[in-house]
């Protein structure tokens, strides 16, 4: 497991992927995590503080994965990430978190002295896809409503029973409301290899061959475009 990368691409950032708690909704069609959570909290508290070790602060921007929301950090965790965004000069943190925690988004800008996004899994707009495709509980009205606690989503394509016709009015609100958007292409895990949807994603590759150039827009093959998480899963 490879928990600390160098990313030179579009926002350049130093990656993390550290263990926490389990995330707390599970069951999404196309997560695979369960393996990068853990109950013990010296576990966690132990790889964090190994792998902020690494942090050098070299591109003063650092996104901290979890596989969950970055509410299921024990406290101290939240500490020690605090303690090396100060000490290495860390202006922009990138965390991730599910929308059920929306209201608490706040604890995190309060918390820390530096900017910070917090990305949300939106997924899909197509609620329908969303709830009987990805089995992703998430309720709200739609970008608007997202908006008012995020200027950051992420999005995802490739899953079968997605359409050329979601994806196109996924990718049309993104872009009209949204300061940064990752559009992560599914891959192969031990839950997706027999929903993953090859074509789908050829389609796209095709269909938006020049979304990586747009500002604000990120394509990722997940978190292995970022050089970290487990290769093997990705293998196709
Ligand atoms: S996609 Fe997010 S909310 Fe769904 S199971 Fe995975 S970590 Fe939890």
């Amino acid at each position: 497991m490879k928990r600390y990368s160098v990313y030179e691409g579009k926002y350049p950032r130093e990656v993390l992927l550290l263990k926490s708690f389990p995330c707390g909704f599970k069951g999404c069609s196309f997560c695979d995590c369960a393996s990068e959570h853990s109950k013990n909290e010296k576990e966690i508290i132990e790889i964090a503080s190994a792998e902020l070790d690494k942090v050098t602060g070299v591109f003063r921007r650092l996104e901290v994965l979890n596989s969950a929301s970055f509410f299921d950090f024990p406290v101290q965790v939240w500490q020690i990430i605090k303690d090396t965004v100060e000490r290495r000069g860390i202006e922009e943190l990138i965390v991730e978190a599910n929308w059920n925690y929306k209201k608490r988004f706040k604890e995190i800008t309060d918390f820390f002295n530096c900017k910070i996004r917090v990305k949300v899994g939106v997924e899909t707009f197509d609620h329908k896809i969303r709830k009987s495709v990805m089995k992703k509980e998430m309720e709200f009205s739609g970008p608007k409503e997202i908006i008012k606690f995020t200027d950051s989503i992420r999005l995802l394509v490739g899953l079968k029973g997605q359409t050329q016709k979601s994806i196109r009015n996924d990718i049309s609100i993104a872009l009209s409301y949204f300061d940064y958007i990752s559009v992560n292409l599914l891959h192969k895990n031990r839950k997706t290899s027999a929903r993953h949807d090859s074509k789908l994603i050829e389609w796209f590759n095709e269909e938006y061959k020049d979304l990586h150039v747009v500002p604000g827009v990120e394509v990722l093959i997940q978190r292995i475009d970022l050089g970290v998480g487990r290769k093997h899963l990705f293998q196709q």
